[in-house]
């Protein structure tokens, strides 16, 4: 799953009319102001960053500006950049609207989740009849205990947390097959990540109450990998596989933070997951024919059980044609480029020797 597309967006787009109308002094920062907001409420990222921090040359005090450069930075993945916004907004203004729940939303996934409370806490003293808010915070704090109760199990990169002793055993094979994951995916892509990457095993209601993910789904990474222990864990091939496709996330996590097409994500994850893709061409045959890859740019949890496989299948027999043809190399480079801010079809053309367009009518 590529958890990480697509909350921010929607957490933001319904309260944007809302932000209220600034009698400003200055016209050329009003100007300004109002290209960021637009730029925002149309996805763009870097174009809203530039306004806001225009804006801001000339008016630093500004709390709304502060929110709206916080915002912007949420657009581009630059979590660390939107946290300081944010804080910087509210610390001009404590009432400003929304800008504490958007603190709360980066700090959870910084993995402040401590932070992301008591943000939220003051969130629900603010409007206490804000459901959304309510049950976000009831489901931090559930996660919060279940945490305070797991044993951790460290690794050189990795660290599992698990619940009771029961699943000591199953955590230390957890780590002996992220491990593996570890040299074997990396060597194909040349990628070692340094950080320990947490990864976290629940039992399946615990991962379908935290993650909010779709029933199909065997895994998630939002920073963290999250893994619901169901029987097929118990078979090793299927803890391997499972573990190296959420880890093949937290890779292209560290190459591109942003701007990745969910296909040539999950793609990766999914072909690098196991030994062969036969299964991914006997599903897409068997569903009269692949997907088409523009379709499949954004989230896949908006598919039913039944499309996510050919999502999958599709993803994967791309992504592995890729890897065939330019390299491992040339597809973390094109990863890179993608993160760094550059036009898909430019990166794609550089660093596959081909265009997309080619690619895509050549590829199945
Ligand atoms: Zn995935």
């Amino acid at each position: 799953m590529g958890r990480f597309a697509g909350w921010a967006v929607a957490a933001l787009v319904g309260w944007l009319a809302a932000v209220p109308a600034h009698a400003q002094i200055d016209p050329r920062g009003a100007l300004l102001e109002r290209a960021g907001w637009d730029a925002i409420a149309a996805g763009q990222g870097a174009a809203a960053a530039k306004a806001f921090r225009e804006a801001l040359a000339a008016d630093p005090k500004n709390a709304r500006l502060h929110l709206g450069a916080g915002i912007a930075a949420t657009l581009e993945r630059r979590d660390d950049d939107a946290r300081g916004a944010f804080e910087r907004a509210l610390a001009l203004d404590p009432k400003l609207p929304r800008a504490r729940a958007l603190l709360g939303q980066v700090q959870y996934r910084l993995g402040a989740l401590q932070d992301a409370i008591r943000t939220y806490e003051q969130v629900i003293v603010e409007s206490p009849n804000d459901r959304d808010a309510n049950a976000t915070l009831d489901r931090w704090r559930r996660e919060a205990d279940l945490h305070d109760r797991m044993q951790r199990a460290i690794g050189s990169h990795f660290t599992v947390s698990f619940e009771g002793p029961a699943e000591a055993d199953l955590a230390a094979q957890a780590l002996d097959s992220l491990d593996r994951a570890y040299w074997r995916i990396g060597s194909v892509l040349s990628v070692y990540p340094t950080d320990p990457i947490p990864v976290v095993l629940y039992t399946t209601e615990q991962f379908r109450d935290i993650t909010r993910s779709p029933s199909w789904a065997a895994g998630a990474y939002d920073g963290t990998i999250r893994v619901p222990m169901r029987g097929a864990l118990d078979q090793s091939a299927e803890l391997d596989r499972v573990l190296a496709h959420e880890f093949t996330h937290a890779l292209v996590r560290t190459l591109a933070a942003r701007n990745v097409p969910t296909w040539l994500n999950e793609g990766l994850a999914t072909a690098l997951e196991g030994p062969d893709l036969d299964w991914a061409l006997k599903d897409v045959r068997a569903a009269g024919g692949a997907a088409p890859l523009p379709a499949l740019r954004s989230g896949f949890g908006r598919f039913t059980g039944e499309q996510a496989l050919v999502a999958y299948a599709t993803s994967a027999l791309a992504v592995k044609r890729m890897l065939d043809e330019a390299g491992g190399v040339a597809v973390a480079n094109l990863l890179r480029d993608l993160g760094e801010g550059t036009n898909f079809d430019d990166a794609f053309l550089h660093r596959m020797q081909r265009s997309f367009a080619d690619f895509q009518a050549t590829v199945f």
